[in-house]
């Protein structure tokens, strides 16, 4: 079996400039990187604002298990099976963090025959839209302590600085830091540390922002830290915003690669998705929205967070509507959340498949609560039988929903032509009419409430009274009107890693709540969750080097 890299290796890329014109793109919009990776200019970008809209299709999926479900790869597959099918179709994709790719769960450039490419490098430095949100980032911490150094005139109080520094790698010895050591003319000592890099604010907010206007707002309302008496100093307050956006400029722009079967995809931003919202930018997806008839996109982890963040945060503060969704499911992690055990997985087990199809359907559900259409995507791997598909397929078709068996992975293209055709009829059918669960008006803690009885279905949410007091503090401060962006584990419907399947009836311990009032959103932290990864014992970058033409092996 080939690697992933070997196939992509083995498939002629076309030009870029190509690739654009047959997207609608002219080469004056088109700011080449290299051959086969290029920005389209903004200006560009803010003139198809005009154009009329296609349809949107979320891809999402069932609660992510050590088994892997295959949402990135499937959105491409699908992409490639719409154009084959002769809809111009448009794949919006989050860019890849080097953490992941070095440590345990590799590059997030889709797998076998549905991948974008050139993967070495869309995975590793690509247009180095990370490093400048990396700077931006640096830049800002850089002046928050410089401002103490040079005699805190916004009376910021050190204990309460807020704003951590970023680098793009999983480093656990840098989570907790201290800086300033070494006398006064070091700089003033306080307790710090580093997040990864697609964990920043600023990366949630490059995906998040309209244009570069907007961006240098949201920049300037991040909040760096508090005063004594708890008032908020912002960027703004620093004057650091205008640089900030300054070393953003570029990365706002959005990145057009391609597919394998030459279609074109926008791989733009990466927010993570337990401390930001987990999807590619609102530029680049707008701007798919107007080149093509249907954009199909991706939101991290499961439905239970991505999905209901990508509703409820992006498609709110972009005014997006999606026309269908697509929900990812395996066999294999289907029959890992009815309990079977991960070295069991090739072997026919329709018992803990049947139990493990209560995760699927709940997701379903839960989908079919905001207004949209949907269908599942059955990813096939080789080791499911012809009894465990029909299974799949019987209990979605009690529930009403067509299971669409897919092998794009295997196939490309051709292996997600009826995914692509389920899609197609959705579209046509017009049925869906998206509904945010809370309206904007609704206290942080009443959305917070929704989200844990309608999604996650929790009897109760546990706030502490500081945390309360907190919520209570931003809504007079104006605060108010934000959605919540939920941090807790990809794995369960709950915030307990271990309680697969579709648990009922549990608690919600909200931790912490954190104000990202630049990204514009309040994060709720439910359980344990990273901001910055460690590596495995033995990580990805053991087996990644160069062959002897000085080629990249080893990258998946
Ligand atoms: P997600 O986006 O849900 O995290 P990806 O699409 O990135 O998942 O896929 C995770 C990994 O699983 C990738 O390495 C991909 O190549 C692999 N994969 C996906 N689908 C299949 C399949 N049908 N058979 C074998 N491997 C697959
Ligand atoms: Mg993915």
């Amino acid at each position: 079996m080939a690697t992933d890299l070997e196939i992509a290796r083995a498939t002629p890329l076309r030009p870029i400039a190509e690739i654009a014109a047959r997207a609608g793109i002219p080469d004056a919009a088109l700011i080449p990187y290299g051959r086969y990776k290029a920005k389209i200019d903004l200006d560009f970008v803010r003139a198809a604002e005009a154009r009329p809209e296609g349809a949107l299709v979320l891809v999402t999926g069932i609660n992510p298990t050590a088994a892997g479900e295959g949402k990135t790869t499937t959105t491409i597959g699908l992409g490639d099976a719409l154009n084959a099918l002769g809809t111009r179709a448009m794949i919006c994709l989050r860019a890849p963090s080097l953490g992941p790719c070095f440590g345990t769960k590799g590059g997030a450039t889709g797998g076998g025959r549905a991948q974008v490419a050139p993967m070495e490098e869309i995975n590793l430095h690509f247009t180095g839209d990370f490093h400048a949100v990396t700077s931006a980032n640096n830049l800002l911490a850089a002046m928050v302590d410089n401002h103490l150094h040079w005699g805190n005139g916004l009376g910021l109080d050190p204990r309460r600085v807020g704003w951590r520094r970023a680098m793009d790698m999983n480093d656990r010895s840098l989570r907790n830091t201290v800086v300033g050591l070494g006398g006064a003319a070091h700089g003033v000592p306080r307790e710090d540390g580093f997040d990864i890099t697609a964990a920043s604010e600023v990366m949630a907010i490059l995906c998040l922002a309209r244009d570069l206007a907007d961006l240098q707002a949201r920049l300037g309302r991040i909040i760096v830290g508090e005063r004594r008496d708890g008032s908020a100093v912002t960027a703004r307050d620093l004057k650091a915003d205008g640089a900030m956006a300054a070393l953003l400029r570029d990365a706002l722009a959005p990145n057009l690669v391609q597919t394998l079967e030459g279609s074109p995809a926008l791989v733009h931003g990466g927010p993570f998705a337990n401390i930001a919202h987990g999807c590619n930018s609102v530029i680049a997806t707008r701007l798919g929205l107007r080149l093509a008839e249907v954009v199909v996109t991706e939101a991290g982890f499961g439905a239970d967070l991505g999905a209901e963040k990508f509703l409820h945060i992006k498609c709110r503060a972009a005014g997006l509507a999606p026309a269908a969704c697509v929900i990812v499911a395996t066999v294999r992690a289907l029959k890992l959340h009815g309990g079977a055990a991960k070295a069991e997985l090739a072997r026919e087990d329709l018992g803990a498949l049947a139990r493990g199809m209560a995760n699927l359907a709940r997701h379903v559900e839960n989908m079919g609560k905001f207004g949209l259409p949907v269908i599942v995507a059955l990813n096939r791997f080789t080791s499911d039988t012809e009894a465990e598909i029909a299974a799949v397929r019987a209990a979605m078709a009690r529930l009403g929903v067509e299971a669409v068996l897919c092998t794009h992975w295997a196939d490309g293209a051709a292996g997600a032509r009826d995914l692509a055709r389920a899609v197609q009829a959705a579209i046509a059918a017009r049925t869906a009419r998206f509904t945010p669960l809370y309206p904007e008006a609704m206290p942080l803690a009443g959305k917070l409430r929704t989200i844990a009885r309608e999604i996650y279905r929790a009897a109760e949410v546990q706030i502490p009274p500081p945390v309360a007091a907190r919520l209570a503090r931003w809504e007079e401060q104006g605060f108010g009107r934000l959605p919540v962006c939920v941090a807790k584990t990809q794995f369960s419907f709950s915030a307990d890693p271990g309680l697969l399947g579709a648990p009922e009836g549990h608690v919600l311990p909200v931790r912490e709540v954190r104000l990202s009032a630049g990204a514009g959103f309040v994060v709720a932290i439910c359980g344990d969750i990273m901001t910055m990864p460690g590596l495995p014992k033995h990580p990805a970058a053991e087996r990644i080097g160069l062959d002897a033409a000085g080629r990249i092996v080893g990258l998946f």
